[in-house]
């Protein structure tokens, strides 16, 4: 410990300004911390970057005794631990990582009543229990409280035993924190950790210094380095990729264009990517190429751009990934690349993936709900709050308020498409990919279609008053809008049950009409 015995604060701002030297609280802070000091329960929904660590770690050092905070993540635990003895707030963790001498040093200052913030890994709870009942405790904090709901993609089964919390110390006040929090993880965090009668503090989840662009792929890194050259050169970046091979090739070739971009993914040595990553914080201008395993707890304020090359698996995703841009407020870009490969791959890897039934339902309502927001004709961003439960109108700031597409009434391409396929499966007990039936409504003559005689088919080339791009836009859209399934293990289209009302004509198709090239002015909005 740095500090034997501070002065303890007496009110929050005092707190505030003596501990961490700041002048004020942000946003919403200040009534949550007042509501938890008063000994009373809190839910708290806001962003990354937000500031929601002052708002337990403030009401730790106000009350009497120890905060403990329940943290899933051990690497950010350590982080929180150093930045808070760096201030001199007297603070440990118990995790595995570490070995019983540490662990019963932590004990012992703890009892002793020597720490203001105790960090817990959730499965240590209950072999700690014995020990939180000989101390006295200022507060529960639960962060990361979307971990405990199964219909997110973080469940850690740990925190549904966090319930007891209120039943063992039904005097002590706790907060749960999250960043992510659609309407239905908000219900379930109320209700699976017995919080139904906490006061509820909603955060906009807005960023409107981030202007959000989903663009057609068509030759994604020349598309990149457009961006970069013409946007933002000399800036840092982060580039995410869906592979790690992925990320080593378009490393490779950005340095190759003369920009400093340098790999970062789980299968390279840990010495590699923390120099990698030090650099991305310490030099200006790095461009860091990564899989999604780069950039938790990362706070880089002044990352300009977060360019995704693949489709994110669930706009919470895409939310936290692009979150990591602009995060001091200057004027910052969202841009996404995505095509019809990448609706053929995701549904692909689902449907290959592991897990049971349920899982897969619930990976394939996220990746619906993402590829919504990239077909979209609103709002990117109003779509994007909306998903999060806040109403907000037009932004005037993502590609489709800048640059409003134009939508057109795709059902009769879409019927020629959706025939074709249901010719090839019932009349020759075929099934093909993409590129195959774009050959078949263009009239293409190539080699496969000869050696399947489709130029036999009724519907080989009636649709010829679309272009190639034209036609893989039809069939990324409704791919996308369920109408086509991805099916085995080359990836063949088929059609699905609600397709069935479209080939008969009771359902209207609405298509984006494809941009061949991005027009979107930049503007330098702060
Ligand atoms: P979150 O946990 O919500 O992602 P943090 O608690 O890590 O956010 O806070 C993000 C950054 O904002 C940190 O650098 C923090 O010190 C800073 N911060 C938070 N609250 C304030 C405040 N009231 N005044 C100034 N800076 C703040
Ligand atoms: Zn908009």
């Amino acid at each position: 410990p740095l500090v034997a015995e501070p002065v303890p604060a007496r009110t929050p701002s005092e707190a505030l300004q003596r501990v961490w030297g700041y002048d004020a609280f942000r946003g919403q802070q200040a009534e949550i911390v007042d509501t938890v000091v008063a000994g009373g329960d809190a839910v708290v929904l806001m962003p990354t970057g937000g500031g929601k660590s002052l708002c337990y770690q403030v009401p730790s050092l106000v009350r009497a005794g120890t905060g403990v905070v329940i943290s899933p993540l051990i690497a950010l635990m350590h982080d929180q631990v150093d930045a808070l003895e760096q201030v001199g707030v007297r603070a440990a963790y118990l995790n595995s990582s570490q070995d019983p001498d540490q662990r019963r040093d932590v004990e012992r200052r703890l009892l002793a009543g020597e720490l203001d913030l105790l960090y817990l890994a959730p499965e240590r709870l209950g072999a700690a229990t014995g020990l939180l009942q000989r101390c006295r405790i200022a507060l529960f904090a639960i962060d990361e409280a979307h971990c405990v709901s199964s219909w997110g993609h973080d469940f850690r089964p740990e925190y549904l035993q966090l319930s007891v919390l209120h039943e063992r110390w039904p005097d002590v006040p706790r907060i749960a924190l999250t960043a992510t929090a659609t309407v239905e993880t908000r219900a379930e965090i109320a209700e699976r950790l017995a919080l139904t009668d906490a006061r509820v503090f909603v955060s906009s989840f807005d960023r409107p210094n981030i202007q959000y662009r989903i663009a057609p792929k068509n030759d994604a890194r020349n598309q990149l380095l457009r961006l970069l050259r013409e946007e933002h050169p000399g800036e840092a970046g982060i580039v995410y990729c869906l592979s790690r091979a992925s990320v080593d090739k378009t490393a490779e070739w950005l340095a190759g264009q003369g920009v400093t971009a340098l790999p970062y993914h789980a299968g390279l040595d840990a010495r590699t990517r923390s120099l990698h990553q030090s650099r991305f914080l310490r030099e200006d201008g790095v461009v860091m190429v990564a899989t999604i395993a780069f950039g938790m707890g990362i706070d880089k304020p002044d990352v300009r751009f977060v360019a995704h090359l693949d489709l994110p698996k669930s706009v919470e995703g895409y939310y936290q990934e692009t979150g990591r841009a602009g995060r001091d407020g200057l004027a910052s870009t969202a841009w996404l690349a995505y095509g019809l490969q990448d609706v053929v791959q995701q549904r692909r890897m689902i449907a290959e993936g592991e897990g049971d039934r349920q899982r897969k339902r619930v990976q394939t309502l996220h990746l619906d709900a993402m590829l919504a927001l990239c077909e979209t004709v609103e709002c990117r961003r109003q779509q994007l709050l909306a998903y999060f439960g806040e109403e907000s109108g037009r932004c005037g700031n993502c590609d489709t308020c800048l640059s409003p597409p134009e939508s057109f009434d795709g059902t009769v391409p879409a019927q020629k498409l959706l025939s074709t396929v249901v010719r090839l499966q019932r009349e020759r007990g075929q099934a093909f990919g993409a590129g195959h039936l774009v050959d078949i409504l263009l009239g293409r003559d190539n080699e496969r279609v000869r050696k399947f005689r489709h130029d036999q088919l009724s519907t080989y080339g009636i649709g010829t008053e679309l272009d190639d791009a034209g036609w893989r836009g039809v069939v990324r859209q409704v791919l996308a809008q369920g109408l086509l399934e991805v099916q085995g293990e080359y990836g063949v289209l088929a059609v699905t049950e609600p397709a069935l009302a479209v080939l008969r004509g009771r359902r209207e198709v609405r298509l984006r009409k494809e941009q061949q090239r991005e027009r979107v002015q930049r503007s330098r909005r702060t």
